[in-house]
């Protein structure tokens, strides 16, 4: 076995890979770039050396400073991770021509799959069953239409060199072929520098099933089961579980030897995944396959109880494969959720800001997350801008996502826009509990996702509105620092005293006004401090809440001058009046955005600001007060 291995990577999967290196008594070599100078994966590392600035092509991906990197600190292998140079043959040669062991497949595995194209015909040698579709070496734009046209519409342009699925495009009639196959290969060119497209027919409710397999260089392969990942969005995995609900054994063993297959028709070494489409008739074709550890490999981990770093490690080594396929068995079930930094309401745009504040649900034997950063750090343009893969397990699906919804709602973090209420509606979405998933299935579900409808903001306003009169009781919302207590769940009793005035509440982007029942249940709730207001976590969705001052504004006709506040916490995007000029009842003074709102602040009658204390583009809390207003005397 290995002494010291270097690892190039950052992030969460470069502590995964730490953590089982330490186990198995491996020393451990960090890379970093400036940006990563001070990052979880470089402090758990025995040694970490500097690779370069922060974009990722003058650091993670510069082969070279790698190399360079192993050779001085004495590393004798490396292991790649996933993404950066994880798939690429020049890296994996340049680890050979210096005696440097490459923790991955050998090279002409990884160049037998680079290629889509390439790769689908070596499966079809094997015998390995495909995609209908065209993955010729010849790119005459006519020829490939032909080819759509022959197999029928609609059809998914691919490029070979793709990956993260960029570079593809749906095309469902012939009229738009030429311009999506134009817009597919500027893409494709773009993104990888090589514009060769396939295509394949559009399967239009797929599954996505891929199998963990692995192999040793003593000849031994074994499949540890399958991963349904077919929660996607843009073609990209949101939650991944295994087994795959509603998987047979019989449809098991196929896939499970069309994998094997795959893997032996390239002489394959160390972990691959070979992803299947899985139709409604339970008949699955090849996609592709990955030729590296994959970010969801901890499902796997759950249920068949190995560690795969360490295989990795072990079969790198030269050593067989700890287990033959009859030692494997699939033990409870179990769901990665990605905690990403981006913004589902806006595309999933990705987000990026400081971790303000971070606290993951309590690790046990249930609940594992694998993370690369801590509260403090940020998250920056340069890199990929996941924060961690919420990971659990239990005996069975339900009550493995039970596990899941109720770790979702623990997860507490401000600073950033996160996706995880979006992971948390999803997950207690009734088809996705019944198991009942395709790839399309966030597309089909938006509503129910997303919590737009008014039928959702009317469940959700008195339960805010009683959440609001509890929380201020418990003087902890608008607490300006986002201290641990603050931030911790609370599971609200049910009763107060006196009648409450109505609640102005702006839910989700739509504001209302609620009454405050105190008869309301508001059990089984969660309740997360965030910058501009909180989060519930219901039972029927997770809704953005934030409390509006109902003295403000248009809503206060009687106030005559005195202090305006922020109605909540936000930003100031504009002051529309000047210091001293004088303004009308119910001139806008100035514009505040929050939650992706805009809030106007009103004059309350004839008068002048005579100061405002904060300028465009400031943050302020809510409650603060924003400017000095003197009435006119009538
Ligand atoms: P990438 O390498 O960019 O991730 P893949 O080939 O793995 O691309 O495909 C990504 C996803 O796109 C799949 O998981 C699936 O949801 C969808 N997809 C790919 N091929 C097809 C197809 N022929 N029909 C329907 N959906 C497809």
């Amino acid at each position: 076995m290995f002494n010291k291995i270097l690892i190039a990577n950052r992030g969460e999967i470069a502590c995964r890979i730490i953590k089982t290196a330490r186990l198995m008594g491996i020393e451990t070599v960090a890379v970093y770039s400036d940006a990563d100078r001070h990052a979880l994966h470089v402090q758990m590392a025995d040694e970490a050396i500097h690779i370069g600035s922060s974009p990722s092509s003058e650091s993670y991906l510069v082969i070279k400073k790698i190399i360079q990197a192993a050779i001085k600190t004495g590393a004798e292998a490396i292991h790649p991770g996933y993404g950066f140079l994880s798939e690429n043959a020049e890296f994996c040669r340049q680890c050979a021509a210096n005696s440097l062991v490459f923790i991955g497949p050998p090279v002409e595995a990884i160049l037998a799959m680079g290629s889509k194209s390439a790769a689908k015909t070596i499966m079809a040698d094997a015998g390995v069953p495909l995609v209908p579709g065209y993955h010729d070496d010849d790119q005459n734009p006519d020829i490939i239409k032909q080819a759509a046209n022959k197999m029928g519409y609609p059809v998914l342009l691919k490029a070979a060199a793709g990956g993260g699925g960029k570079g593809m495009r749906a095309v469902h009639c012939e009229a738009d072929f030429d311009e999506a196959l134009d817009a597919a290969k500027r893409e494709a060119m773009n993104g990888f520098n090589d514009d060769i497209m396939l295509v394949e027919k559009y399967l239009l409710k797929p599954r996505h099933v891929e199998i963990q397999v692995f192999c040793d260089s003593h000849k031994n392969a074994v499949y540890l089961f399958e991963r349904d990942c077919s929660v996607q969005r843009r073609h990209q995995k949101v939650i991944e579980e295994a087994p795959a609900p509603n998987m047979t054994d019989a449809l098991r063993k196929q896939m499970g030897a069309a994998a094997l297959k795959a893997a032996k028709a390239i002489n394959y070494e160390g972990a691959g995944t070979v992803e299947f489409l899985l139709d409604t008739k339970g008949e699955f074709f090849f996609m592709e396959m990955n030729t590296r550890l994959q970010v969801e490999h901890p499902v796997t981990e759950m249920i068949s109880g190995q560690d795969l770093v360490e295989w990795q490690l072990r079969v790198a080594a030269g050593e067989p494969l700890p287990c033959s396929q009859d030692q494997l068995k699939i033990n409870g079930h179990a769901f990665e959720a990605r905690i990403y930094a981006e913004d589902p309401d806006h595309d999933f745009l990705p987000a990026t800001g400081v971790l303000k504040c971070l606290q993951a649900p309590a690790e046990n034997a249930h609940v594992r997350v694998d993370t690369g950063v801590v509260e403090g750090d940020e998250v920056s343009i340069y890199y990929d801008p996941m924060i961690a893969k919420l990971v659990v397990w239990d005996t069975d699906r339900d009550r493995a996502l039970q596990r899941l919804t109720c770790a979702l709602s623990e997860y507490r973090i401000s600073g950033l826009t996160t996706n995880i209420g979006f992971l948390y509606n999803l997950a207690i979405s009734q088809s996705f509990q019944h198991g009942d998933v395709d790839t399309r299935y966030i597309e089909e579900h938006e509503q129910e996702i997303f919590r737009q409808r008014d039928s959702d903001i009317n469940y959700a306003a008195p339960l805010a509105a009683a959440a609001i009169v509890k929380l201020r009781e418990q003087k902890a919302i608008n607490t300006a620092n986002s201290s641990s207590e603050s931030n911790s769940p609370w599971h609200l009793s049910n009763s107060w005293g006196l009648p409450q005035p109505n609640i102005r509440l702006q839910i989700q982007q739509a504001v209302v006004e609620s009454v405050v029942d105190s008869d309301i249940n508001l059990e089984g709730i969660n309740i997360a401090k965030t910058d501009a207001g909180f989060d519930l976590f219901t039972p029927q969705g997770f809704f953005h809440c934030a409390e509006l001052q109902p003295d403000l504004g248009i809503d206060n006709e009687d106030s005559h001058g005195g202090n305006l506040n922020a109605p909540m916490n936000g930003t100031l995007v504009t002051l529309l009046v000047d210091v001293g000029a004088k303004v009308s009842k119910g001139d806008t003074l100035l514009v505040m955005e929050a939650m992706k709102m805009e809030h106007t602040i009103i004059a309350p009658s004839d008068g002048v600001v005579t100061e405002f204390y904060f300028q465009a583009g400031d943050l302020v809390d809510g409650g603060t007060e924003l400017l000095v207003f003197e009435a006119t005397s009538e």
